[in-house]
């Protein structure tokens, strides 16, 4: 039980203003912006610094005192909201401490958001590729928290793939230092993966250092019709080996997806005839006299040859190109406009994901009859948004009943695939439960073990993830 003394002790760290306690105050924190998960809490920590954050925790620690770290409010599976616990929130820690361009590394305190991050990369003609549809308002923090994917992970690989060192602190209140930039270090094990991905469960993440890359100077962006996730998968294998490897982006899409964004985003139809199945993708190079369009259109007729596509457009400009993201990125706001919607967040062996998909959209059609899958996303990368909208005229708490019933088929299929139940949003309350299913005996022991040694007393996002 949190005693008035105590609150007051944690409000005294991180001073009055930046201890809230109004109704007004801590409701943002206390629901995403999704609106599936709400919590409680009586008091929202804003600290300024690193030191403030240890001095929390290590009072947290002595008075077993749960936290709950927070950074944009935007994760899609809970592990952020608390359940009366305290709510460690990183936003004013967002100074961009360090930019190298010799190092290429960027130092970024974790409530810089993801949009400031990239303004600073592109500010020196550098690109931080990280990209996701929430970078407005998702913070770094978060972002590493979470292990975060996105549309370019296939080019750049996701979060993790990006970060070079981390700041730490731990439970105990100690704060580790491992903001390096060295991209060889081979001096035993590397810690900063534990963190990365925790989802606020093993320390918080105050700092970091992460990679930074040039900026392209030459891009093509192609929307085109194609038959069923198997001819997209073969007109990647195209695109990749004829553009050189400059995919930095491949998207699936589906019919009834694209109608939604059409009704209710304002997007427009970019190509004459309906198609069951759309993919779009962008080749970037760094040549600043090249023409990647013109090579996007040598790709597109062997695609026509072969097959492959029946129809494609290939922006002519940036705001052509950004209408066709539009798209893309309006495709899963739209679905609240048409109702309820049973959302997965799946990954299969690329492979796969043809017959995952056959399989997958057979199950949901048959045990939810009349309702609308809409499975799209990273098709390049094995992960794929398995949607499932309502019928048009049903109740939509009924249907949202069934979510757990659901998703215990849709994630069985996607283990008889070998693929993973939560590929970029991770654990926390809404997997939390199936994780054990998942993972063998022997990885939910190792990880228990993790949590043990690195939060003794239980104090950091308890309940989440474990
Ligand atoms: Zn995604």
């Amino acid at each position: 039980m949190l005693t008035p003394d105590t609150m007051e002790k944690f409000a005294a760290i991180v001073g009055a203003k930046h201890a809230l306690t109004e109704e007004a105050d801590v409701a943002p924190h206390l629901l995403e912006p999704r609106g599936k998960f709400s919590g409680s809490s009586p008091l929202v920590l804003q600290p300024g610094s690193t030191a403030e954050v240890s001095a929390i925790l290590k009072l947290a620690n002595e008075t077993g005192t749960a936290i709950v770290p927070q950074g944009g409010n935007t994760g899609l599976v809970g592990g952020q909201m608390p359940h009366g616990e305290i709510v460690l929130s990183l936003s004013r820690m967002n100074r961009v401490r360090h930019l190298d361009r010799a190092d290429n590394c960027i130092t970024l305190e974790a409530g810089v958001t993801l949009h400031n991050a990239q303004e600073a990369a592109q500010s020196k003609d550098l690109i931080f590729p990280l990209w996701i549809a929430s970078q407005g308002t998702c913070q770094v923090g978060g972002n590493l928290a979470t292990n975060a994917g996105g549309i370019n992970v296939l080019a750049y690989g996701n979060t993790r793939d990006l970060c070079l060192g981390l700041e730490v602190v731990l439970a105990s209140g100690d704060i580790w230092n491992g903001l390096t930039s060295l991209r060889k270090d081979n001096t035993g094990y590397d810690l900063k993966h534990l963190f990365i991905g925790c989802e606020g469960t093993l320390g918080v993440i105050t700092a970091a250092s992460m990679k930074l890359l040039p900026a392209p100077l030459d891009r093509a962006t192609v929307f085109a019709s194609v038959a069923s996730p198997r001819e997209a998968l073969e007109l990647l294998s195209l695109v990749r080996r004829m553009s050189g490897n400059a995919v930095v982006a491949f998207e699936v899409m589906p019919r009834s997806g694209v109608d939604m964004t059409i009704k209710h985003a304002g997007c427009r139809d970019p190509l004459q005839a309906p198609s069951d199945w759309y993919v779009l993708f962008e080749l970037a190079g760094f040549d600043a006299e090249g023409d990647m369009s013109g090579k996007a259109t040598d790709i597109l007729e062997v695609a026509f040859e072969e097959g492959l596509v029946s129809d494609a457009t290939i922006a002519a400009s940036t705001q052509a190109a950004q209408d066709l993201w539009r798209i893309r990125e309006a495709m899963s706001e739209v679905q609240r406009l048409e109702g309820g919607s049973i959302k997965h967040d799946i990954s299969v062996p690329v492979s796969k994901v043809p017959a995952f998909l056959d399989e997958a959209i057979a199950l949901a059609k048959d045990i939810l009859p009349g309702c609308r899958p809409v499975p799209f996303g990273h098709i390049g990368d094995g992960n794929i948004h398995f949607n499932i909208s309502q019928p048009p005229d049903a109740d939509r708490d009924a249907f949202l009943a069934r979510w757990e019933e659901v998703s215990a088929r849709v994630h069985d299929t996607v283990r008889t695939y070998q693929g993973s139940i939560s590929a970029e949003h991770g654990i926390g309350t809404l997997k939390r439960d199936e994780l054990a299913a998942t993972k063998q005996p022997v990885e939910m022991n190792m990880m228990r073990g993790i949590k043990q040694l690195l939060d003794p007393n239980g104090i950091l996002n308890p309940g989440k993830v474990l």
